[in-house]
This record gives structure tokens, C-alpha cells and sequence, in this order.
């Protein structure tokens, strides 16, 4: 086996990738782009082959998109052998070695995890088994909450206006279903957009019929004597009564299968460093293990170097890709992983889209266009830097699709 990383072609170890979606896909090809010949194992813990999550909350629910079309399109052969349905449960660090569920060791050369997060359960295990109680992050639950919105229900509770729960929300308005939305702060989107764009937001929720409620948290599901969804409790003292629940409390990171690995490791995420390699609990940096994804945290030179965790589409992608030559590369060649972060949304027949980190920044002005016409551009600025271009913090442009 030779482990010269002077040049991928040469490099014929074993890589394993643990997290077989997005990040790990696009990895592993570029793994095979770059000329990478030796072994390759992708292990995931869902039976299927990885697909596109985006859909699940916009057209798949809608019925316009068939969850057998999100399957992601392999941009080439990638020769791997896949490990579907079985998760990993340890990583032996001095052994190289990933433990799975099923008692497998699979040793390795180099790893990349890619395990990105899960959606956030309800936190009554009792309730959130109701029948009626969803959330929405595989394909699975993309399918089954098709079904439960093509059999029209009275109601619809959403519990969380963030991008999924308002993705969802307007999904359902277009379905023509009546749709109550239950959000913890003072507006949808202001965890993601600030309080500014999150009253923006809550006028086109209205105007398009969403039942909104504000400042108000869901304080418990209640089921029928057959284990199905009937009431729900709020902290204003309405119960409503509903038999189908979404709940949209975000993410949570899919770390605990390397909690007593050694690596530094935290609810936020994998911490690795700027070319994607782990850091050790010690802070010290490993060259054979690599980080990308939702579950990867890194220093951005842009955000003052502090550790980054998003969930956005496009940085798993260049994460994936990032990571991927870095594994084969010589330490000279290394490239740093610092993309200015963007994500979109589509919801009320609008395409949200940002780019920047509009979570960091205390001012935010109309820069372009009109709230009023629903196209407009924000311009997000921190420490009065938003108007010098290379400190800007973030612009979101909202637009009408139908132009
Ligand atoms: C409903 C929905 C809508 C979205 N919409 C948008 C959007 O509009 N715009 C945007 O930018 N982003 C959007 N995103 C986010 C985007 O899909 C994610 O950023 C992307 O999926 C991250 O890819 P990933 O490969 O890092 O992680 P994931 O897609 O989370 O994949 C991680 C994989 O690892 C598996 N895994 C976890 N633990 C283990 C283990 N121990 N062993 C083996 N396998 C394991 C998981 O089951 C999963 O298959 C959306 C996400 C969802 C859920």
C-alpha cells in the first residue's frame, strides 16, 4: 500500500466515509476525480442510497415531486463499497477502526465523517409518538407526511416557524388546508433573519392565511384513547383541536456514536480545522480524519476565526469536496475550507436567498427594491461595517418567483 500524498493517484489506502448523503456522495467522487484508486467504503445508517432533502419541505410535500425522484444523481462511478442500514456506534482512534451497530470493525487509513443532524424530537417521547405528530428530515417522513396532507386535513399545526416549519406552513396554504404555525419568538424566520426580516415575514404569512401565533410555545399533544393527535395545548391557554402535528424545531447534530472517541466533540458539532482534519479533545489537529457537513464546526476567517456550524446545502457540497482533496493532498497543498455562506428557501411564492451569516449582525437596511412589491434586497452589517463590501456580513435578497 502506498501512502504517498504527494499525488492521489498514488495514494491507494482505505478510506471510509461514515454518513452516506449529501456530503459523503459528493466526497467520495471527488475522492474518484482526483485520482484517489484504493478503497473506498461509504457506511449509513438509512437503507437508501442518498437523496436531496431541500424537496421533502417544498415540492415532494406539495405532491408535485415523488420522493423515488430525490435520489441525488451520481456524477460518476465511484466504486465504493456501500454499507447501507447499520450505523456506526464508535470510533477506535489508535486502532483506525470504525465500530458499526451490527458488531463490524471496518479499519481505515483515512475517515471522513459526514453524519450530519437529525430533526429535533419533541421533547415527550410519549407525545411525539402520537399518531398524527411529525417531523420532517428523511425521506420517510417526506412520504408519510404526503400522504397524511393528500388526505386533506381540518387543521394543520406547525410548531416552529423556521425555514422547515414555514416551508412546510406554505406548503400547506398551497394545498388550500388550514394551517396554524406556533412560534416561540416574536416572528417566524427571526432565529435565522432577524427580527427586522422576521416581521416581513409574518406579513406574508397572514396575507397568505396562515393562522400565526407569536410568542406563544405549544406546551403539550394530547392524545384520543386510540394514541392519535387530538388537542393541543398552548401557553396563552388555547387548546386547539387538531389531529395532524409538524414539529420544526431544528436540527440536532449526529455526534454521539464519537462522544468517547477522543475527538473534540460537542452538541455543535465535530470541530475540525480550516482544511477539514479533526481536532483531538487536546486541540490537536489529526491528519488522518477528516470533518464536512452539517456535523463539521471550523474557524472562519471571515467571522473573526470563530468555529462555524451550518446547515446549508451548498457547504456540504464544498465541504464534501474540500475535504476530499485535502485527504489526498501533501500538507503544501492543503486548501483552506472559507466559502461566504448562502442558503435559500422557497415559501409563499417567494425565493428567499442569503449570502453571509445574517445570525451575526446587528443592523440590517432595505437596499434595493420594495418590501411592499415583495422584492427586495437586505443588507446585514455588524459594527457598522456593513457598507465596506469585504466586511459585509450577509445580503438577503427576497424575491417573487413568478416574474
Ligand atoms: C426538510 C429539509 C429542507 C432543507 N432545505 C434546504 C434549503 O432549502 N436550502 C439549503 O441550503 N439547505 C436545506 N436543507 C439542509 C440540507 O439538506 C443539508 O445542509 C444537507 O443535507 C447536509 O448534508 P450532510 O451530508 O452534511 O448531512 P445529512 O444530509 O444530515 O446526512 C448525514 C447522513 O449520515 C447518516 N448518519 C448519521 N449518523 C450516522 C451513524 N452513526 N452511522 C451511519 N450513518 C449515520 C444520516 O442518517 C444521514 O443519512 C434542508 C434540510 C431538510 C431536512
Amino acid at each position: 500500500m502506498s501512502m504517498d500524498r504527494q499525488d492521489g493517484a498514488r495514494f491507494d489506502g482505505r478510506v471510509v466515509i461514515v454518513g452516506a448523503s449529501l456530503a459523503g456522495l459528493r466526497a467520495a467522487e471527488a475522492l474518484r476525480a482526483q485520482g484517489f484508486k484504493g478503497q473506498l467504503t461509504l457506511i449509513g445508517d438509512e437503507p437508501y442510497p442518498p437523496y436531496d432533502r431541500p424537496p421533502l419541505s417544498k415540492t415532494v410535500l406539495s405532491g408535485w415531486l415523488p420522493v423515488s425522484h430525490t435520489y441525488l444523481p451520481q456524477l460518476q462511478d465511484i466504486n465504493a463499497e456501500w454499507l447501507l442500514g447499520v450505523a456506526a456506534t464508535g470510533l477506535n482512534l489508535q486502532e483506525h477502526v470504525v465500530e458499526l451497530a451490527d458488531g463490524r470493525r471496518i479499519p481505515f487509513d483515512r475517515l471522513l465523517i459526514t453524519t450530519g443532524t437529525r430533526a429535533r424530537p419533541w421533547p415527550d417521547a410519549a407525545q411525539m409518538a402520537l399518531d398524527g405528530v411529525f417531523s420532517i428530515r428523511t425521506l420517510d417522513d417526506g412520504q408519510r407526511l404526503r400522504e397524511v396532507l393528500a388526505t386533506k386535513p381540518e387543521r394543520v399545526l406547525v410548531i416552529g416557524a423556521g425555514f422547515t416549519g414555514s416551508e412546510v406552513a406554505s406548503v400547506c396554504r398551497e394545498l388550500g388546508l388550514n394551517v396554524t404555525v406556533a412560534e416561540r419568538s416574536a416572528a417566524p424566520l427571526a432565529g435565522a433573519l432577524g427580527g427586522a426580516a422576521g416581521m416581513v415575514a409574518a406579513r406574508f404569512q397572514r396575507a397568505h392565511g396562515v393562522d400565526l401565533r407569536c410568542n406563544v410555545t405549544v406546551l403539550a399533544l394530547e392524545g384520543d384513547a386510540n394514541g392519535h393527535l387530538s388537542r393541543v395545548h398552548l401557553s396563552d391557554g388555547d387548546v386547539l383541536d387538531v389531529k395532524v402535528a409538524v414539529v420544526a424545531l431544528g436540527a440536532v447534530r449526529n455526534v454521539e456514536w464519537l462522544l468517547s472517541s477522543g475527538l473534540a466533540v460537542s452538541a455543535r458539532g465535530v470541530a475540525c480545522d480550516g482544511s477539514c482534519r479533526a481536532f483531538d479533545a487536546n486541540g490537536i489537529v489529526l491528519d488522518d480524519i477528516f470533518v464536512a457537513g452539517d456535523v463539521a464546526r471550523w474557524p472562519h476567517p471571515l467571522y473573526d476565526g470563530q468555529l462555524l456550524a451550518v446547515e446549508h446545502w451548498g457547504n456540504a457540497v464544498e465541504q464534501a469536496e474540500a475535504a476530499a482533496h485535502n485527504m489526498l493532498c501533501s500538507p503544501a497543498e492543503r486548501k483552506p475550507h472559507r466559502p461566504l455562506p448562502t442558503f435559500w428557501s422557497n415559501q409563499f411564492g417567494l425565493n428567499i436567498k442569503a449570502v453571509g451569516l445574517p445570525t451575526v449582525a446587528d443592523q440590517v437596511v432595505v437596499t434595493q427594491g420594495s418590501v411592499e412589491r415583495k422584492r427586495f434586497v437586505a443588507a446585514y452589517g455588524r459594527k457598522d461595517a456593513w457598507w465596506r463590501p469585504w466586511r459585509s456580513t450577509c445580503r438577503a435578497r427576497w424575491a417573487s418567483i413568478h416574474r
